[in-house]
Protein backbone atom coordinates (compact mmCIF):
# COMPACT_ATOMS: atom_id res chain seq x y z
CA UNK A 1 0.00 0.00 0.00
CA UNK A 2 1.70 3.04 -1.28
CA UNK A 3 -0.79 5.69 0.81
CA UNK A 4 -1.13 5.92 4.27
CA UNK A 5 -4.80 6.41 5.40
CA UNK A 6 -3.64 7.26 8.87
CA UNK A 7 -1.28 10.14 8.22
CA UNK A 8 -4.10 11.51 5.21
CA UNK A 9 -6.48 12.20 7.95
CA UNK A 10 -3.50 13.36 10.30
CA UNK A 11 -4.46 10.92 13.25
CA UNK A 12 -2.98 8.19 14.85
CA UNK A 13 -3.45 4.29 14.61
CA UNK A 14 -5.54 4.00 17.23
CA UNK A 15 -7.95 6.93 16.71
CA UNK A 16 -11.80 6.24 17.76
CA UNK A 17 -14.26 6.54 15.11
CA UNK A 18 -15.43 10.25 16.26
CA UNK A 19 -11.66 10.97 15.80
CA UNK A 20 -12.13 9.64 12.35
CA UNK A 21 -15.01 11.28 11.65
CA UNK A 22 -13.86 14.76 13.06
CA UNK A 23 -10.35 14.36 11.10
CA UNK A 24 -12.74 13.47 7.47
CA UNK A 25 -14.80 16.92 8.63
CA UNK A 26 -11.66 19.24 8.41
CA UNK A 27 -9.61 17.65 5.57
CA UNK A 28 -12.38 17.07 3.10
CA UNK A 29 -13.27 21.14 3.49
CA UNK A 30 -9.51 21.99 3.08
CA UNK A 31 -9.35 19.77 -0.01
CA UNK A 32 -12.73 19.64 -1.54
CA UNK A 33 -11.89 20.91 -5.38
CA UNK A 34 -14.84 23.33 -4.95
CA UNK A 35 -13.28 24.76 -2.40
CA UNK A 36 -9.59 24.42 -2.77
CA UNK A 37 -9.30 24.40 -6.81
CA UNK A 38 -9.42 21.44 -8.52
CA UNK A 39 -5.42 20.71 -8.06
CA UNK A 40 -6.54 19.36 -5.21
CA UNK A 41 -8.93 16.59 -6.61
CA UNK A 42 -6.20 13.48 -6.04
CA UNK A 43 -5.69 14.75 -2.40
CA UNK A 44 -9.49 15.25 -1.74
CA UNK A 45 -10.17 11.34 -3.46
CA UNK A 46 -6.78 10.31 -0.78
CA UNK A 47 -9.27 11.80 2.22
CA UNK A 48 -12.53 10.05 0.43
CA UNK A 49 -10.50 6.99 0.35
CA UNK A 50 -9.30 6.88 3.77
CA UNK A 51 -12.42 7.53 5.32
CA UNK A 52 -14.33 5.40 3.44
CA UNK A 53 -11.96 2.44 5.01
CA UNK A 54 -10.82 4.04 8.28
CA UNK A 55 -14.90 4.57 8.91
CA UNK A 56 -15.93 0.93 8.19
CA UNK A 57 -14.73 -1.49 10.89
CA UNK A 58 -14.63 -4.13 8.72
CA UNK A 59 -12.62 -2.48 6.05
CA UNK A 60 -10.12 -0.99 8.77
CA UNK A 61 -9.26 -4.10 10.28
CA UNK A 62 -8.29 -5.51 7.16
CA UNK A 63 -6.47 -2.21 6.42
CA UNK A 64 -4.76 -2.95 9.51
CA UNK A 65 -4.26 -6.20 8.64
CA UNK A 66 -2.28 -4.80 5.19
CA UNK A 67 -5.17 -5.15 2.73
CA UNK A 68 -6.17 -2.24 1.48
CA UNK A 69 -9.91 -3.34 0.64
CA UNK A 70 -10.15 -0.21 -1.76
CA UNK A 71 -8.07 -1.49 -4.33
CA UNK A 72 -9.74 -4.28 -6.71
CA UNK A 73 -6.50 -6.05 -7.00
CA UNK A 74 -6.29 -6.82 -2.86
CA UNK A 75 -9.26 -9.67 -3.64
CA UNK A 76 -11.72 -8.53 -1.17
CA UNK A 77 -14.69 -9.99 -2.30
CA UNK A 78 -16.77 -7.72 -0.34
CA UNK A 79 -15.46 -4.16 -1.16
CA UNK A 80 -17.33 -2.02 -2.98
CA UNK A 81 -14.97 0.51 -5.10
CA UNK A 82 -15.86 3.88 -3.88
CA UNK A 83 -16.08 5.99 -6.77
CA UNK A 84 -18.88 8.14 -6.02
CA UNK A 85 -17.42 10.62 -3.14
CA UNK A 86 -20.41 13.07 -3.60
CA UNK A 87 -22.14 10.79 -1.28
CA UNK A 88 -19.99 10.74 1.72
CA UNK A 89 -19.30 14.65 1.53
CA UNK A 90 -22.80 14.97 1.36
CA UNK A 91 -23.98 13.63 4.47
CA UNK A 92 -21.83 15.94 6.24
CA UNK A 93 -22.37 19.32 4.46
CA UNK A 94 -25.68 18.60 2.75
CA UNK A 95 -26.15 17.55 -1.01
CA UNK A 96 -24.89 21.20 -2.80
CA UNK A 97 -21.21 19.87 -3.01
CA UNK A 98 -22.39 16.39 -4.85
CA UNK A 99 -21.90 16.31 -9.27
CA UNK A 100 -20.06 19.89 -8.99
CA UNK A 101 -18.28 19.56 -11.75
CA UNK A 102 -19.93 19.44 -15.01
CA UNK A 103 -20.94 16.05 -16.66
CA UNK A 104 -21.85 14.36 -20.20
CA UNK A 105 -25.47 13.67 -20.44
CA UNK A 106 -26.44 10.06 -20.35
CA UNK A 107 -26.19 8.24 -23.91
CA UNK A 108 -30.05 6.98 -24.41
CA UNK A 109 -28.12 3.55 -26.18
CA UNK A 110 -26.87 1.37 -23.16
CA UNK A 111 -25.35 -2.14 -23.40
CA UNK A 112 -27.59 -4.77 -22.32
CA UNK A 113 -26.60 -7.06 -19.44
CA UNK A 114 -25.57 -10.39 -20.02
CA UNK A 115 -27.97 -13.47 -19.16
CA UNK A 116 -26.88 -16.36 -17.39
CA UNK A 117 -29.48 -19.36 -18.28
CA UNK A 118 -28.99 -23.34 -17.36
CA UNK A 119 -29.17 -26.15 -19.51
CA UNK A 120 -29.28 -30.03 -18.33
CA UNK A 121 -27.88 -32.63 -21.03
CA UNK A 122 -27.33 -36.24 -20.85
CA UNK A 123 -23.51 -37.58 -20.87
CA UNK A 124 -24.00 -39.12 -23.98
CA UNK A 125 -25.00 -35.42 -24.99
CA UNK A 126 -21.77 -34.50 -23.23
CA UNK A 127 -19.89 -37.60 -25.22
CA UNK A 128 -20.62 -36.34 -29.24
CA UNK A 129 -22.02 -32.92 -28.51
CA UNK A 130 -25.70 -31.55 -29.38
CA UNK A 131 -27.69 -28.51 -30.73
CA UNK A 132 -30.55 -28.04 -28.42
CA UNK A 133 -33.03 -25.08 -28.84
CA UNK A 134 -33.58 -22.86 -25.26
CA UNK A 135 -36.19 -20.37 -24.27
CA UNK A 136 -34.99 -17.59 -22.17
CA UNK A 137 -36.81 -14.59 -20.99
CA UNK A 138 -34.83 -11.43 -21.80
CA UNK A 139 -35.37 -7.83 -23.29
CA UNK A 140 -35.25 -8.11 -27.05
CA UNK A 141 -35.42 -4.81 -29.37
CA UNK A 142 -38.71 -3.63 -29.71
CA UNK A 143 -40.22 -4.32 -32.94
CA UNK A 144 -42.31 -1.61 -33.47
CA UNK A 145 -39.97 0.75 -33.38
CA UNK A 146 -36.88 -0.94 -33.65
CA UNK A 147 -35.27 0.42 -30.84
CA UNK A 148 -35.93 3.77 -32.07
CA UNK A 149 -38.36 4.44 -28.93
CA UNK A 150 -40.12 6.59 -31.13
CA UNK A 151 -43.86 5.74 -32.37
CA UNK A 152 -43.09 7.53 -36.15
CA UNK A 153 -39.72 6.76 -35.67
CA UNK A 154 -38.22 10.29 -35.03
CA UNK A 155 -35.11 11.22 -33.86
CA UNK A 156 -35.48 12.49 -30.40
CA UNK A 157 -34.92 16.14 -29.84
CA UNK A 158 -32.61 18.11 -27.77
CA UNK A 159 -34.44 19.03 -24.41
CA UNK A 160 -35.25 22.58 -24.17
CA UNK A 161 -35.05 22.63 -20.09
CA UNK A 162 -31.60 21.58 -20.06
CA UNK A 163 -30.59 22.43 -23.85
CA UNK A 164 -29.08 19.02 -24.26
CA UNK A 165 -26.80 18.71 -21.24
CA UNK A 166 -28.49 16.08 -19.42
CA UNK A 167 -28.03 18.08 -16.15
CA UNK A 168 -29.17 21.17 -14.80
CA UNK A 169 -26.68 23.54 -12.49
CA UNK A 170 -26.97 25.85 -9.95
CA UNK A 171 -25.35 28.11 -7.95
CA UNK A 172 -25.48 28.50 -3.99
CA UNK A 173 -24.46 30.95 -1.73
CA UNK A 174 -23.05 29.06 1.72
CA UNK A 175 -20.97 29.49 4.11
CA UNK A 176 -18.05 27.86 2.65
CA UNK A 177 -18.58 30.04 0.05
CA UNK A 178 -20.09 29.87 -3.31
CA UNK A 179 -20.95 26.10 -4.68
CA UNK A 180 -22.05 25.32 -7.97
CA UNK A 181 -23.62 22.15 -8.30
CA UNK A 182 -25.48 19.73 -10.97
CA UNK A 183 -28.10 17.15 -11.06
CA UNK A 184 -29.67 15.51 -13.73
CA UNK A 185 -32.48 16.79 -15.26
CA UNK A 186 -36.19 16.39 -14.52
CA UNK A 187 -37.52 16.02 -18.03
CA UNK A 188 -35.01 14.42 -19.63
CA UNK A 189 -33.83 12.07 -16.91
CA UNK A 190 -30.41 13.34 -17.77
CA UNK A 191 -30.85 11.87 -21.39
CA UNK A 192 -30.34 15.51 -22.73
CA UNK A 193 -32.91 14.41 -25.56
CA UNK A 194 -36.22 14.09 -25.44
CA UNK A 195 -38.89 11.51 -27.65
CA UNK A 196 -42.21 13.43 -28.27
CA UNK A 197 -44.04 10.34 -29.10
CA UNK A 198 -43.11 7.28 -27.17
CA UNK A 199 -43.26 4.00 -28.87
CA UNK A 200 -47.11 2.49 -27.19
CA UNK A 201 -45.32 -0.93 -27.18
CA UNK A 202 -42.10 0.11 -24.96
CA UNK A 203 -43.24 3.12 -23.59
CA UNK A 204 -39.89 4.59 -25.21
CA UNK A 205 -37.13 2.07 -23.76
CA UNK A 206 -36.56 0.74 -27.17
CA UNK A 207 -36.96 -2.71 -25.82
CA UNK A 208 -39.43 -5.46 -24.68
CA UNK A 209 -39.06 -8.37 -22.46
CA UNK A 210 -40.08 -11.32 -24.02
CA UNK A 211 -39.87 -15.19 -24.55
CA UNK A 212 -37.00 -16.12 -27.19
CA UNK A 213 -35.80 -19.46 -28.06
CA UNK A 214 -32.23 -19.34 -28.76
CA UNK A 215 -30.63 -22.35 -30.41
CA UNK A 216 -27.05 -23.40 -28.43
CA UNK A 217 -24.27 -25.73 -30.20
CA UNK A 218 -23.44 -27.59 -27.14
CA UNK A 219 -19.70 -28.99 -27.68
CA UNK A 220 -18.54 -32.58 -27.34
CA UNK A 221 -16.76 -33.30 -24.46
CA UNK A 222 -17.96 -30.70 -22.44
CA UNK A 223 -18.10 -31.37 -18.66
CA UNK A 224 -20.84 -30.87 -16.00
CA UNK A 225 -20.40 -26.86 -14.56
CA UNK A 226 -18.74 -25.54 -17.60
CA UNK A 227 -20.41 -22.39 -19.20
CA UNK A 228 -21.22 -21.73 -23.45
CA UNK A 229 -20.99 -18.12 -24.18
CA UNK A 230 -23.52 -16.63 -26.98
CA UNK A 231 -22.19 -13.77 -27.82
CA UNK A 232 -24.57 -10.54 -28.40
CA UNK A 233 -27.63 -13.21 -27.37
CA UNK A 234 -28.34 -11.65 -23.93
CA UNK A 235 -30.31 -8.44 -22.89
CA UNK A 236 -30.90 -5.90 -25.25
CA UNK A 237 -30.06 -2.47 -23.58
CA UNK A 238 -32.23 0.61 -23.44
CA UNK A 239 -32.64 2.45 -26.35
CA UNK A 240 -32.03 -0.18 -28.38
CA UNK A 241 -28.33 -0.86 -27.36
CA UNK A 242 -26.25 -3.59 -28.01
CA UNK A 243 -27.09 -7.21 -26.71
CA UNK A 244 -25.44 -8.12 -23.79
CA UNK A 245 -24.00 -12.18 -24.15
CA UNK A 246 -25.96 -14.95 -22.94
CA UNK A 247 -23.79 -17.55 -20.42
CA UNK A 248 -25.13 -21.09 -20.65
CA UNK A 249 -24.06 -23.16 -17.48
CA UNK A 250 -24.30 -26.34 -18.45
CA UNK A 251 -25.15 -29.43 -16.27
CA UNK A 252 -24.46 -33.23 -17.15
CA UNK A 253 -26.32 -35.91 -15.81
CA UNK A 254 -25.35 -38.63 -14.22
CA UNK A 255 -25.96 -41.43 -16.49
CA UNK A 256 -27.19 -45.31 -14.98
CA UNK A 257 -24.44 -46.88 -16.65
CA UNK A 258 -21.89 -44.96 -17.49
CA UNK A 259 -19.39 -42.96 -15.05
CA UNK A 260 -17.02 -40.37 -16.88
CA UNK A 261 -13.44 -39.56 -15.22
CA UNK A 262 -11.71 -37.11 -17.28
CA UNK A 263 -12.09 -38.41 -21.17
CA UNK A 264 -12.75 -41.84 -20.42
CA UNK A 265 -15.75 -43.90 -19.38
CA UNK A 266 -16.36 -46.73 -16.87
CA UNK A 267 -18.78 -49.81 -16.24
CA UNK A 268 -19.44 -52.85 -14.34
CA UNK A 269 -21.04 -56.02 -15.95
CA UNK A 270 -21.34 -58.74 -13.53
CA UNK A 271 -20.96 -62.28 -15.67
CA UNK A 272 -21.80 -65.94 -14.49
CA UNK A 273 -18.75 -67.49 -12.70
CA UNK A 274 -18.28 -70.03 -15.53
CA UNK A 275 -17.59 -67.08 -18.01
CA UNK A 276 -15.13 -66.40 -16.34
CA UNK A 277 -13.31 -69.32 -15.24
CA UNK A 278 -13.80 -70.63 -18.92
CA UNK A 279 -13.61 -67.52 -20.92
CA UNK A 280 -16.79 -65.83 -22.70
CA UNK A 281 -17.45 -63.40 -25.75
CA UNK A 282 -20.46 -61.29 -24.96
CA UNK A 283 -22.19 -58.01 -25.56
CA UNK A 284 -22.69 -54.51 -23.86
CA UNK A 285 -24.06 -51.14 -24.79
CA UNK A 286 -21.73 -48.27 -25.50
CA UNK A 287 -22.47 -44.83 -26.16
CA UNK A 288 -21.79 -46.15 -29.80
CA UNK A 289 -23.98 -49.26 -29.75
CA UNK A 290 -23.92 -52.63 -28.83
CA UNK A 291 -20.15 -53.59 -28.60
CA UNK A 292 -18.50 -57.35 -28.38
CA UNK A 293 -16.20 -57.86 -25.93
CA UNK A 294 -14.21 -60.66 -24.88
CA UNK A 295 -13.61 -62.08 -21.28
CA UNK A 296 -11.02 -64.76 -21.30
CA UNK A 297 -10.92 -68.06 -19.53
CA UNK A 298 -9.31 -67.20 -15.57
CA UNK A 299 -10.58 -64.16 -15.37
CA UNK A 300 -10.66 -62.67 -11.95
CA UNK A 301 -13.03 -60.77 -10.09
CA UNK A 302 -12.93 -56.48 -11.26
CA UNK A 303 -10.21 -57.25 -14.18
CA UNK A 304 -10.63 -54.63 -16.39
CA UNK A 305 -11.72 -54.79 -20.24
CA UNK A 306 -10.24 -51.76 -22.34
CA UNK A 307 -12.13 -50.90 -24.85
CA UNK A 308 -10.54 -48.23 -26.98
CA UNK A 309 -11.55 -44.79 -28.42
CA UNK A 310 -15.20 -46.03 -27.10
CA UNK A 311 -15.13 -42.78 -24.50
CA UNK A 312 -16.07 -39.40 -24.15
CA UNK A 313 -15.09 -37.09 -27.24
CA UNK A 314 -12.03 -34.83 -25.79
CA UNK A 315 -13.07 -31.25 -25.72
CA UNK A 316 -12.24 -29.34 -29.08
CA UNK A 317 -10.39 -32.31 -30.67
CA UNK A 318 -11.85 -35.03 -32.48
CA UNK A 319 -9.83 -37.68 -30.24
CA UNK A 320 -11.64 -39.99 -27.70
CA UNK A 321 -10.86 -41.61 -24.36
CA UNK A 322 -11.62 -45.03 -23.68
CA UNK A 323 -14.29 -47.71 -22.12
CA UNK A 324 -13.19 -49.45 -19.29
CA UNK A 325 -15.60 -52.39 -18.53
CA UNK A 326 -14.75 -53.42 -15.02
CA UNK A 327 -16.02 -57.51 -14.31
CA UNK A 328 -17.80 -58.69 -11.57
CA UNK A 329 -18.13 -62.32 -11.28
CA UNK A 330 -21.23 -63.91 -9.29
CA UNK A 331 -20.93 -66.83 -7.37
CA UNK A 332 -23.77 -69.09 -8.09
CA UNK A 333 -26.58 -68.96 -4.99
CA UNK A 334 -29.48 -71.39 -4.51
CA UNK A 335 -27.88 -74.53 -6.05
CA UNK A 336 -30.31 -78.01 -6.83
CA UNK A 337 -28.79 -80.83 -5.87
CA UNK A 338 -27.29 -81.69 -8.81
CA UNK A 339 -25.36 -78.38 -9.49
CA UNK A 340 -23.93 -79.33 -5.73
CA UNK A 341 -22.57 -82.27 -6.58
CA UNK A 342 -21.19 -80.75 -9.83
CA UNK A 343 -19.60 -78.16 -7.48
CA UNK A 344 -18.13 -80.67 -5.38
CA UNK A 345 -16.67 -83.07 -7.86
CA UNK A 346 -14.81 -79.83 -8.89
CA UNK A 347 -13.51 -78.88 -5.58
CA UNK A 348 -12.65 -82.36 -4.88
CA UNK A 349 -10.69 -83.16 -8.24
CA UNK A 350 -8.68 -79.60 -7.16
CA UNK A 351 -7.89 -80.97 -3.88
CA UNK A 352 -9.54 -78.38 -2.27
CA UNK A 353 -12.12 -80.16 -0.41
CA UNK A 354 -9.88 -81.50 2.88
CA UNK A 355 -7.71 -78.55 2.87
CA UNK A 356 -8.32 -76.73 6.09
CA UNK A 357 -5.55 -74.07 4.81
CA UNK A 358 -6.64 -70.67 2.73
CA UNK A 359 -5.26 -69.55 0.03
CA UNK A 360 -3.60 -66.82 1.79
CA UNK A 361 -3.67 -64.94 4.75
CA UNK A 362 -2.48 -60.93 4.55
CA UNK A 363 -2.50 -58.14 6.31
CA UNK A 364 -4.53 -56.38 3.86
CA UNK A 365 -7.15 -56.74 1.26
CA UNK A 366 -5.99 -59.49 -0.58
CA UNK A 367 -7.50 -58.72 -4.21
CA UNK A 368 -5.40 -60.02 -6.93
CA UNK A 369 -1.41 -60.37 -7.22
CA UNK A 370 -1.97 -58.05 -9.60
CA UNK A 371 -2.89 -54.69 -8.83
CA UNK A 372 -5.37 -52.57 -10.50
CA UNK A 373 -2.82 -50.64 -12.87
CA UNK A 374 -1.54 -53.45 -13.73
CA UNK A 375 -4.19 -55.07 -14.98
CA UNK A 376 -5.39 -52.07 -16.98
CA UNK A 377 -1.92 -51.91 -18.34
CA UNK A 378 -2.54 -55.79 -19.21
CA UNK A 379 -5.69 -54.93 -21.03
CA UNK A 380 -4.17 -52.20 -22.76
CA UNK A 381 -1.63 -54.73 -24.36
ZN1 LIG B 1 -40.93 0.48 -29.11
ZN1 LIG C 1 -33.18 17.86 -19.96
Amino acid sequence: MDKNYYDILGISETASQDEIKRAYRKMSRKYHPDLAGPEFEEKFKDVNNAFDVLSDPDKRRLYDQGVDPNQASAGFAGAQQFNNFGDIFSQFFGQGFTNAAPQEHMSRQQKGRDTLTNLTISLQEAAFGVQKTIEIQTYSLCPDCQGTGSQHNKKPIQCPDCQGTGYKQTIRHTLLGQIMSSAPCDRCQGYGTIIEDPCLQCQGQGRVKVKRKVSIKVPAGINDGMRVRLASQGEVGEGGGPAGDLYVNITVKPDKVFTRQNDDLHCWVKVPMAWAVLGHTLDINTFDGSQSIEINAGTQQEDVIVKKNLGMTRLNSDSRGDLYVHVQIEIPINLTTHQKELIEEFAQSRKETDNTDPISQESQPIKNKKSFFDRIKDALN
